[in-house]
This record gives structure tokens, sequence and C-alpha cells, in this order.
């Protein structure tokens, strides 16, 4: 059995797997990514990514950059060359440590008869050198002597989705050291790439610069017991991220490394893991799988996220592949950002800055369509501007023109919605004064300007969009757009009354700076106060969008195949994934459960489950309501994802939403947890497959520890911290670092919704 925090792959007994494999293996630190190739034979799509360093391909698509390949090898033993591949491979492992988020590869061939050769192969990317990508590949052999030759290789070039988007390369090698430059393919970024190499237990490699990188040669007689090691250090800097000077960046980072040593180097990044690891290991007793699933999703989205700039979004593919282009969705506000601010809200805090930092490319995209405000684009790379192609090539040749993104639109009630929960969770008042009430404010502006008055219903109206269901894509009054553009409005007005009495000059300042007048106040106000909510009051059903009920009923998956020929899927009521459902998880503290099952009986035999983000928002819904069963399948097929690539197309790239969804499914639904202004609420709940469910989290600063079994849940500070209000289902309680709270887990559970409505 697998240990809890180590994930053990045998890829040799599944050769088509290998991109999906590279991905799993993807190393990343924030700043920099690198695929998990084998280094003999880079067979899953090598690629080396920097966060936020985009241009445009030949087609004028803004498109992530792959920046090389750093983790090739060849070796050749006896004169014959070597692979994972070869029918002479007796034992082929790779584990991902993930503990000290370390990927160990180990190979063995027989060479003879009496000869064995073994290869252990560690990378990573470091943790506490953001700059830096290492890699350590050791031969030893048993048995006779044999003639090993190591070429190391590293290249600063590699395709991008089949295109070149660098330019301009140049190569210098000196002393032992590559150092390459190069350009993006519209010269707007200038990147370095500096390589060093360490070997022990032979002479020094030859070292050769290439057109685009380097090469590092060596021979020699290994002979049983004697290791031979090669140990690469190569760092990567930008002029996007360190001004001029990026290439003296580069060098001193992987001279420094090289100097310290790849055991040393291993161990500052281990400790920054270690570090990390206190504040996000949720943990599930009696579950091993799905225990093991979530400590790679919480690794993976914590290691993906970036760290020190802002204008480094977090991709829906975050960092480690061509999916998307590396472009930045709806994604990351309503399903990682909430998940990596819970767990460490300094690292959700740059994400949320991305938003505001992006604000003024969305403000350019409403403009362009003569409305006010703020308009966040469906897809967005480096300036907040639309980013999402504006056709696909057919493979016969023609262009197919995407359009999605003209009503995909509630991204921006996304945006608005993630800005208001950031400042919840976290308490940040600041951030709040400073940019949350733009961000707010500027999005509530466009739907006060989007919105349509119907005079004959007396009430706003939103027309022609498309809601996160994207089988239907120009529908009028979509519930889940309707109802969160006049929260957002809410949110906005609130929020800017709250800036008028605590702050009155940074008011004044703000409605001065945005050209905000008393009369467009109103309207905006009335906006949201007339918006037309489409829900049958006594029920608390929502219509997905007008006359939905009246398409055709179909057994989604019959019609998943449908979806090829989008019109067939309009007339029928089949949702490609989580919408209502979505809304009901969003307002999850203000809903009912009567409300909730209501919606869920209705929506989920009409689901599709057609994309990685619905399994995440069911689970956490279906906890909420109390079905546990139905909770933890959603849950086990979310947080295994990309493990066991449940789309099928883990090989481009990770599945951002469905990792930071997993980790919301345990906070906000099987924990219960809601932040609120002024206190903490908690209602936790277990499925009966899980022994314990441990869960820390930070609120308003405050780092507490929720720890769930089936005997009941105890809330306690980790660290010491100012007291809070909790409320459970039933109390009140003034939690202190001295007087933690217990509780009995108080939701009414079942396996169906019949049976919770018989209760
Ligand atoms: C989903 C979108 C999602 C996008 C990126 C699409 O398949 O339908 O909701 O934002 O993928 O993950």
């Amino acid at each position: 059995m697998p240990r809890l925090d180590t994930i053990v792959r045998q890829p040799v007994a599944r050769p088509t797997s290998c991109g999906h494999d590279a991905t799993v293996f993807t190393a990343a630190n924030g700043y920099l990514a690198v695929r998990g190739t084998h280094p003999e034979l880079a067979d899953g799509l090598p690629g080396v990514y920097l966060a936020g360093l985009f241009t445009d391909d030949a087609r004028g698509f803004r498109t992530l950059v792959s920046c090389g390949d750093v983790l090739g090898v060849s070796l050749t033993v006896n004169g014959k060359a070597l692979t994972h591949r070869d029918a002479t491979v007796t034992h082929n492992e790779r584990q991902f440590d993930l503990r000290k988020y370390l990927v160990t590869r180990t190979t063995t061939w027989q060479i003879s008869r009496t000869t064995q050769l073994t290869v252990t192969t560690q990378h990573t990317c470091s943790l506490a050198d953001r700059r830096l990508i290492m890699q350590r590949y050791q031969v030893q052999s048993t048995g006779s002597p044999v003639n090993v030759k190591l070429t190391a290789r590293v290249t600063l070039r590699a395709k991008t989705r089949g295109e070149d988007l660098l330019a301009g390369f140049r190569s210098t090698a000196s002393a032992g050291e590559v150092a390459t430059l190069a350009q993006t393919r519209t010269r707007e970024h200038g990147i370095a790439q500096h390589s060093c190499v360490v070997v022990d237990g032979a002479a020094n490699a030859k070292c050769r610069a290439k057109r685009a990188g380097g090469t590092w040669e060596l021979q020699t007689t290994l002979k049983p017991g004697r290791p031979l090691t090669l140990d690469k250090f190569v760092a990567y800097a930008t002029d996007r991220d360190t001004g001029e000077d990026h290439a003296a960046s580069a060098t001193s980072a992987a001279q420094l490394a090289a100097q310290r040593g790849f055991t040393a180097m291993l161990g500052r990044h281990t400790r920054a893991w270690r570090q990390l690891w206190r504040d996000c290991d949720i943990q599930i007793i009696g579950d091993d799988d799905n225990a093991l699933a979530l400590q790679y999703t919480i690794a993976q989205l914590m290691a993906h996220t970036p760290r020190d700039d802002d204008r480094a979004g977090l991709g829906a593919k975050p960092l480690c592949a061509e999916g998307y282009r590396g472009h930045t969705f709806w994604d990351t506000d309503l399903f990682m950002t909430p998940a990596v601010t819970a767990l460490r809200p300094d690292l959700g805090y740059h994400l949320a800055n991305y938003r505001y930092e992006t604000l003024d490319g969305a403000r350019r995209n409403a403009a362009r369509f003569n409305f006010a405000g703020a308009w966040f684009p469906w897809e967005s790379a480096d300036d907040g501007t639309e980013v999402t192609p504006t056709y696909w090539l057919h493979p016969d040749g023609r262009r197919m023109p995407i359009t999605c993104w003209q009503y995909e639109i509630h991204s921006i009630c996304d945006v608005a919605y993630a800005a208001w929960d950031f400042s919840l969770s976290t308490g940040d008042r600041e951030w709040l004064f400073t940019k949350g009430v733009e961000v707010l404010l500027e999005t509530a502006r466009h739907w006060a300007s989007r919105a349509k008055y119907n005079a004959r219903q007396k009430r706003f109206e939103i027309h022609d969009v498309c809601g996160p269901d994207e089988g239907h894509e120009r529908t009028n009054n979509c519930a889940f757009i309707n109802v969160l553009a006049a929260w957002n409005i809410d949110r906005a007005r609130a929020t800017l009354d709250m800036l008028k009495s605590e702050r009155p000059a940074a008011y004044a300042e703000l409605v001065a700076r945005l050209g905000l007048d008393q009369r467009e106040l109103a309207h905006i106000r009335r906006v949201g106060r007339l918006m037309y909510i489409p829900q049958d009051r006594k029920t608390g059903w929502y219509r997905q969008f007008d006359g939905f009920e009246d398409l055709l009923f179909v057994d989604p998956n019959s019609a998943a195949e449908r979806y090829e020929q989008p019109l067939a899927v309009e007339e029928t009521q089949a949702v490609k994934q989580a919408d209502v459902v979505m809304l009901l998880y969003l307002l999850r503290d203000r809903l009912t459960r009567p409300q909730m099952l209501t919606n869920w009986d209705y929506y989920v035999p009409r689901t599709a489950h057609g994309t990685s983000l619905s399994a995440a928002t069911h689970a956490a819904v279906a906890a909420r309501i109390g079905l546990t069963k139905a909770a933890r399948q959603f849950f086990t097929q979310s947080a295994n994802m990309d493990l066991l690539n449940w789309r099928g197309d883990s090989d481009r790239g990770l599945h951002g939403a469905a990792m930071g969804g997993t980790i919301c499914a345990a906070l906000f639904g099987f924990g219960g947890l809601v932040f609120h202004e002024d206190h903490l609420s908690v209602d936790p709940i277990l499925p009966a497959e899980w022994q314990r469910l441990r869960i820390p989290f930070t609120y308003q600063g405050r780092k507490l520890l929720l720890d769930i079994t089936h005997t009941g849940f105890e809330l306690t500070f980790r660290e010491s911290g100012t007291p809070i209000t909790v409320t459970t289902a039933t109390r009140r309680h003034h939690l202190t670092p001295t007087r933690p709270l217990k509780g009995r887990l108080a939701r009414l559970c079942g396996t169906t919704s019949s049976e919770l409505k018989r209760r």
C-alpha cells in the first residue's frame, strides 16, 4: 500500500499514459513549473512554464510560453542507449513525496546476466529559491564494471502548441556553466536561463553551448558500489520580474545553488514545504485513497499559486501544460482562491490582487461594447483584457468562431463574489477599502449599465447570456447571473457605505476618481433592488433561465454525445455542469435545506457533469444538505480528477477548479464552515466511511483547527489569537485559545433526499 504522503506510479506498465504522468509529476513553486517527463526519453510533452509569461502566437492569441526542457539526460551503457521503455528494464517506478514535494524515479536495467544498472533521479522546483529547478541523476551498478556515458541537456527552446514562442536565442558556455538568453516572439519580454552542473564520481563533464542551451558530456567506467552523481541546477529570470538585470538574477541563483550543493538546496526546499504543510494539512482518516488524493490536491494547488507577482494569474490548467493557453477563468475565483485563502491567506492575497491589478483591462472590455464599469473577461492572461481565442481551426482548415466569451459574463459576478469572500475570510479591511471596493463597484456599475428594464413587469432583466452550464448559450434571465448580479450590487453598496462612514476622505477620492455621481449610484441601487430573481417563492426552486422547463427532458448521459451538436442540447434540459447547484453552493448559508433539496432533486437528474468543475460543487452541496453518500462519491471523483485522469485530458494539465473545489468541499461542505463578517459558523458532517476529518484553516487572522469524528467535533486555536464568536446549529460560543468549542454533529444525514424529507 502506498504511504499516505507518496504517490507511487510504475509508468512502464502504461506506455500510453506518458502525457498524463508528466502532468501528475509536475513540480511547481508558484514562479515556475516543470513537467515530470523522463530524463532519457521526454515523451510526455516536456515543458517549463513561468507564471505570467505570455506572448501572442502567430494567430495573435495570447499564450503562456513554454520555456524549454531541462530534465533531459541521455544514458549510454557499453555503447547502447537506454530508456525506461527498454525490454531490459526490470524495475521502473516514480514516486511523488508530497511532504518534501520531491519526485523520485528509479529504473533498473539488466545489462548482462550478472550486471544491473540502476538510475535514481530526483527533481523539483525549489520552494525556498523560486528561480530554481534542480535535478539529481545518480547511476550505480551491481555485478561487473560498465562503461557509462552521460549527456545532460538543457534547452530554453520548446514548441508551445507546435509553435516557437521564443526567439533570438544566444547561448554561451563558460567554466562549465551555460547561460542562454531569448525574447518572447513579439519581443515584449526577455528571458534568461542559467545552468550549472556538478558531478561526483567522475571527472568533470565537458560543457558545450548549443543554439538555445547546452550539453554536459562525461564518460566513465562505473564500478559496483561507486555511484556516479550528476546534479543540475537551472535558474530562470525574466525582465517582467526583475527588470533589466534578469540575466544576472538567473546566473546568481544557479551559481549559488551549485555552490551550496544539492543536499543543502533540498534541505532548504523541504524546510519550506514543512512550514507550508503546517497550515494546509487537511487529513481524512479511514479512507486512504481519498486521503492521499486530497494531499496531492493540496500540494499541487499550493505549489502552483503565484507567490510574489500579482499580475501572474493562476490558470484553469495551472502552469503545468498548454491547456487553455495558461488562461485564468472563473475557476480561480470561485474554486481556487477561497481554498488557498482559507489555508494560506497570504497566498490567497495574490490571487485576489490579480483581479484588482487587471481592472483596467476589464474596464477596456466593458468600454469596447459601450458598457460602464468592469467586464472581467471569460479568459484572462496578463492584463485583464479578453483573450479567449476568437476561433478554432477545424481539421479541414476552416476557422470555426468561438463566441462563448460574449455571453459567459458570469465571470464578472464571480470576481466580485471572490473579492467579498476574500475579505470575509481574511477580515482584511485595508484590502477591502483600497482594492476590493473598487472591484465590487466597477462590477456593480457594469451590471447597472447592462440590465434592461422591463416596464411591464417593473423589473430589471439580463438578456443574452450563458450561465455555468455552457450547453445553452444565449439565454435570458439566467438565475445564476441575475442572483449574483443583484448580490454584487448589494455588496458594492454596503462596502461603499462602510467606506463613507469609516474613511470619508478615501470615499470622496474614490467616487471622484471613478467619476461616480449620485445619479449613477442611485441607478445602480435601483437595478439591484429591482433585479428579477427567477425563483419560486414557495419552494425556493430556481428556473435556470427563461423557458428552461419548456425544453425537452432527456437523460443527460445519453445527451452527452450530443454536445458535438450544440443546437440539439440547447433544445433539451441537459445541463453540462453544476449551474443552479453552483448557485446553491454560493448561497449555502442563505437557503434552507428544503429549498436546497428542491433544487437538488430537480437539477441533479438533468446534469451530465461534463467538466471537471461539477463534481466538487456537487460534493459540497450534498454535504451541506446531508446526503453524505453522494457527497463522498462526488468528492472521490473530484479529488482524483488528475490522479485517475477522470476526464481523460490530464495530459493537457492539472484541473485547477477540481483541486480548489475539492478543498472547498472539505472546508465548506463537510466542515460546514461559513465565514461571516463578525462571526464564524460551523456545522460539520462526516461520511460513514471516514473516521475523522481534521481541517486546519485560518479565519480572519486566527489559525484554527476543526477536528471532526462521529462522536462530535472540536474547534480549537492552533496558535494564540484574539477571541471570536462561533455559532453552531444550536448555540453561540466565545472561542478563545483556552476555551475550545466542542459540539455534536447536528445535521441530519441520509442517503436519499426522500429519506431526508421524511425526517
Ligand atoms: C468549463 C468552464 C471552465 C473551463 C476551464 C470548461 O470546460 O465548462 O466552466 O471555466 O472549462 O476549466
